[in-house]
């Protein structure tokens, strides 16, 4: 059972209980477990590593996002890789948020001046979101930003205010390079809290204590969890102590799905992240057709117009 923290909403409460875990109840993990991952992530790549630099000679780049894809409609995700992104209101409503919680990590912010801050930030970067900020109608700003004023109101009654004691940390860039950069597995977290703490011993024991947040501006996904065991073992791999939790944090819901993770999380993200890295290889060089899976997804598909199952789904998405 959490601490109750003096001042706090009860869903905020909610949230600090499901993602707080007392230091004594932590798992340890011995110097080598992280080594001992490596080496079997290693051994079960060795037959790619060949196609995987002839795809790329800077080494494959695998996200939750491509094993997402090769899971799902890998006829979708083909079509998405080659289709240019274009940024809407909707689409960008989720980065801004994402920047507005940054900011707010290391300074209190109302909601209004979290999203100005936000919005004048990404505007100054030199990319392709810059670009649309800077050029959105006045309509499309407004819209953008009161949708992100709402979302980050209802963030801040939902989500404990962050103690700087947490070391929170937003819009983290994570990457593990398998077998000598054949393989390069690559994240983004939205938010972590707390830090492991090395405890030595004869064992090198280290205590987990990271927690790993994905924020969730939309609704809920099948692969939501499995992105976040995804980044667990990023994390394992490239901090070499697995984080204490992972937690998918549904803004609109103001409600975390938290989950401990453990050797089989880890185990079992192993797995799949390999298996999909066979797919994205087979995939990638021609070597099968890409499957359709027709679901909701393709309402949002770009080439549901010539996609017969696509098209059957639309018609009677209920049959
Ligand atoms: S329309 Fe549906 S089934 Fe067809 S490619 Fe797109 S997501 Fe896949």
């Amino acid at each position: 059972m959490a601490e109750t923290a003096p001042g706090l909403l009860p869903a905020q409460q909610a949230t600090l209980n499901a993602i707080r875990t007392p230091a004594e109840h932590r798992p340890t993990y011995p110097a080598g477990f992280a080594g001992e991952l490596r080496n079997d992530a290693e051994a079960a790549l060795t037959e790619f590593v060949d196609a995987a630099r002839g795809i790329d000679g800077r080494g494959l780049w695998v996200s939750k996002r491509d094993l997402a894809g090769v899971f799902g409609c890998e006829a979708r995700h083909l079509a998405d890789a080659g289709t240019p992104f274009a940024w809407t209101v909707p689409t960008a409503r989720g980065t801004v948020l994402h920047k507005a919680v940054e900011l707010s990590t290391h300074r209190r912010f109302e909601p209004e001046d979290a999203v100005d801050a936000a919005l004048e930030r990404l505007v100054a970067d030199d990319d392709n979101l810059g670009s649309f900020l800077a050029q959105a109608s006045d309509g499309e700003r407004a819209d953008l930003t009161a949708n992100c004023v709402a979302l980050f109101a209802r963030f801040g009654e939902t989500f404990p205010p962050m103690q700087r004691a947490w070391r929170p940390a937003a819009e983290v860039r994570a990457r593990a390079r398998l077998c000598g950069g054949a393989f390069v597995l690559n994240g983004k977290y939205d938010l972590t809290l707390g830090s492991p703490a090395p405890l030595g011993g004869p064992e090198g024991l280290q205590r987990a204590g990271k927690v790993i947040i994905d924020l969730k501006t939309g609704s809920r996904t099948p692969t939501d969890p499995e992105d976040l065991r995804f980044y667990a073992l990023v994390e394992t791999l490239s901090v070499g102590v697995p984080p204490l939790g992972i937690g998918s944090f549904y803004v609109a819901e103001g409600r975390i799905e938290h989950e401990a993770v453990t050797a089989e999380v880890l185990d079992s993200a192993l797995r799949r992240t390999v298996d999909g890295i066979g797919r994205l290889i087979t995939l990638r060089t021609g070597r099968r057709e890409p499957q359709r899976v027709p679901g909701p997804p393709c309402r949002w598909c770009p080439i549901s117009a010539d996609c017969e199952p696509g098209q059957a789904w639309l018609s009677d998405p209920d049959d």
